[in-house]
């Protein structure tokens, strides 16, 4: 008799052992007896008998082969014990639905598509051909690909997995959200024949996601694209990973189980012993500096493939109740005029107070966390949701010593309703997260864009995204401190990048402009937006990071606690401070940013630590009696 241990693809820390007359081979798909029905789970290892329980028979073994291989089992491990969480659930992240759901034999012979077919549009220039020749193809690495918005870096990549195509191996294109999909597919299709694609989103149907999963494992198509999920595609016989905009924050999964595509992508690479391409025009400062030590290779496209001249930026100061200057308002009067479209960019979440300087720029931060301080109006002070110190309302600038200092907060809902009394005859859209829900609405809007139907875009992050507008003729950033108002350690780094990715958007086929609306022309960041430089600012950015022990010098790890129950959610996240504040440094308890959410009350505590597998080892240990109430979120992005 055989004994196996079985997983299936829901929220448990191991498997269930099983018994088989017969061998089988692990990562093979099994129906079992599971709680009064029967139910498909995936042999996760040989296993002893226990004599604590009656052990159940296998039942069946559907397909002639395995659906997972040793590598990818391995991964499925290293990210439950990496990123605190469920192992099960990562098993349900990282193969199709259907896989668990239809009890039928899959088909895993191997195919081989041969034939490809290459459309080059351009030849490469000098900057492109050098980063080309110097990817070693043949053995592990990460490259950075840092470039200029419109620098060609698709082009380079797409060199590459030409070559690893014609070696006749597979590629997997990692690419942000799934608005960027159709024009992505596009491209590669364009390029190579659209038969050897596939393509994983969230958006498809499980049979469609199922389909493209299988006739990519079985070699019938030999690319992969898509979004963050995609990174658990086959492996086997891969010749190069890609991550576009490596940068975009959709890598990393805000529920369980909260990984990094990104890093699971690196992870898996080294395993296969093949090269990693991350491209982005704001890489992120921890791939840059890994890239400055030598980790990553870093490798600079400095100029624009068609010569187009980078936006000009104007710089425009905003005053107290005055959030659309005259200047603005000429200048989108002046675009209109022109039929092309003004792009406005605001905020993602206009609820954020904040006090800032009117003349010199200065924002207040908390001195034990060094991320921006909330205002309260109600208690007229200050509040860190870091730590949950509070401050008066200091009555001077600290930088500067002017008395000017008022509170901020405009969200997007108010530019909108501004620009709709100025512009009242003209279209103007939403485009951002909260507003745009369904694929249809979605379509409409990338539709009328297309068509040069909106005179006005009022959006947020998606602005940024890869969308090649040439239609945009201006675009307006609503208020920059409001970017990097918010309590986040990498605020100064997202506003940034987001203004330089969202100005990059303007004039891909000819000169377009950029207004950055500002409190003050000595507001930080202004310099960098001026000359597009953010590898300057990565520099800088190191130096503030260092100082302050955040990432890429530590690491952090987030502990959220939520509870219906306002004390309860208090008391526990104390409790566990207390726990794990002798071992580990940390931040809080302090009541989330964003305190209430889906009727549940939510404190965070906010560990920094230079060990980070000791660490979440720890705090596994110490936590655990807490499971259902906590959530970890290990190297987080975003702190709301
Ligand atoms: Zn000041
Ligand atoms: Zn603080």
């Amino acid at each position: 008799m055989n004994f196996y241990k079985v997983l299936f693809p829901i929220a448990v820390k191991d498997g269930f052992i099983y018994s088989s007359d017969v061998e089988i081979e692990i990562g093979s798909r099994v129906l079992v007896p599971f709680r009064g029905k029967h139910k498909i789970g995936v042999v996760w290892d040989k296993a002893s008998e226990s004599r604590q329980y009656e052990i159940k028979p296998v039942l069946d073994v559907p397909d002639k082969k395995p659906v997972i291989d040793t590598e990818l089992k391995k991964t499925v491990e290293f990210i439950a014990r990496y990123y605190l969480t469920f192992i099960g659930l990562v098993l349900k992240s990282a193969l199709p639905k259907r896989i668990f759901e239809v009890y039928s034999a899959i088909d895993l012979t191997e195919e081989n598509s041969t034939f490809l077919n290459f459309s080059r549009e351009h030849n490469l220039n000098q900057e492109q051909q050098y980063v080309y020749h110097n990817i070693n193809q043949n053995e592990f690495g990460v490259n950075l690909i840092f470039g200029v918005t419109g620098s060609g870096k698709t082009e380079v990549y797409m060199r590459v997995m030409e070559d690893v195509l014609k070696k006749g191996k597979k590629c997997v294109v990692l690419v942000p959200e799934i608005v960027l999909t159709p024009q992505y597919i596009d491209v590669f299709s364009k390029r190579f024949s659209s038969d050897i694609l596939s393509i994983v989103h969230s958006r498809l149907t499980p049979k469609k996601r199922f389909e493209n999963w299988l006739n990519f494992k079985k070699g019938k198509t030999r690319i992969l694209i898509g979004t963050r999920s995609a990174v658990f595609s086959d492996f086997e016989n891969i010749g190069v990973v890609v991550v576009d905009e490596e940068n975009d924050e959709s890598y990393k999964q805000e529920n369980e189980p909260r990984y990094n595509a990104k890093d699971v992508a690196i992870f898996r690479a080294k395993q296969h012993n093949i090269p990693v391409i991350l491209c982005s025009a704001t890489p992120t400062l921890e791939s840059y500096h890994k890239a400055a030590n030598g980790k990553f290779k870093l490798f600079r496209l400095k100029n624009r493939i068609k010569n187009i001249p980078l936006p000009s930026v104007d710089i425009v100061e905003t005053n107290k109740s005055d959030f659309l200057p005259d200047y603005t308002i000429e200048k989108i009067e002046d675009t209109l005029k022109q039929k092309k479209t003004v792009a406005i960019l605001v905020n993602r979440r206009g609820f954020s107070n904040y006090l800032v300087c009117a003349d010199c720029g200065y924002l207040f931060v908390c001195p034990n966390c060094s991320v921006s301080l909330t205002y309260h109006k109600k208690s007229n002070d200050l509040k860190c949701h870091w730590c949950e110190a509070s401050y008066d309302i200091p009555s001077v600038c600290p930088k500067c010593g002017s008395a000017d200092i008022m509170n901020r907060g405009v969200g997007s809902q108010q530019v909108e309703e501004m620009l709709k009394r100025t512009f009242p005859k003209h279209d103007i859209e939403r485009f951002d997260r909260d507003s745009v829900l369904t694929k249809k609405e979605f379509e409409r809007i990338v539709g009328k864009l297309q068509e040069g139907k909106i005179d006005i875009l009022i959006g947020t992050q998606m602005l940024s995204k890869g969308h090649d507008i040439s239609k945009i003729g201006l675009v307006v950033v609503a208020s920059l401190e409001e970017l990097f108002g918010v309590p986040d350690f990498r605020a100064r780094e997202k506003a940034l990048s987001l203004v330089i990715q969202t100005a990059g958007r303007s004039g891909r086929a000819e000169p377009g402009s950029v207004i950055v609306q500002t409190v003050s022309k000595e507001s930080e960041l202004i310099r960098y937006i001026k000359t597009h430089n953010y590898e300057d600012f990565l520099k800088e950015e190191l130096k503030n990071r260092m100082l302050l022990r955040y990432p890429p010098f530590k690491r952090v790890i987030r502990i959220i606690v939520e509870s219906t129950n306002q004390n309860r959610s208090q008391e526990t996240a104390d409790k566990i401070a207390r726990l794990i504040k002798d071992e580990l440094d940390i931040l809080g308890p302090a009541k989330c940013p964003v305190y209430k959410l889906r009727n549940k009350y939510r404190y965070h505590i906010l560990v920094k630590t230079s060990e980070i597998l000791k660490a979440t080892g720890l705090i596994d240990k110490k936590v655990r009696e807490f499971k259902e109430k906590v959530h970890f979120d290990v190297d987080p992005i975003s702190f709301f």
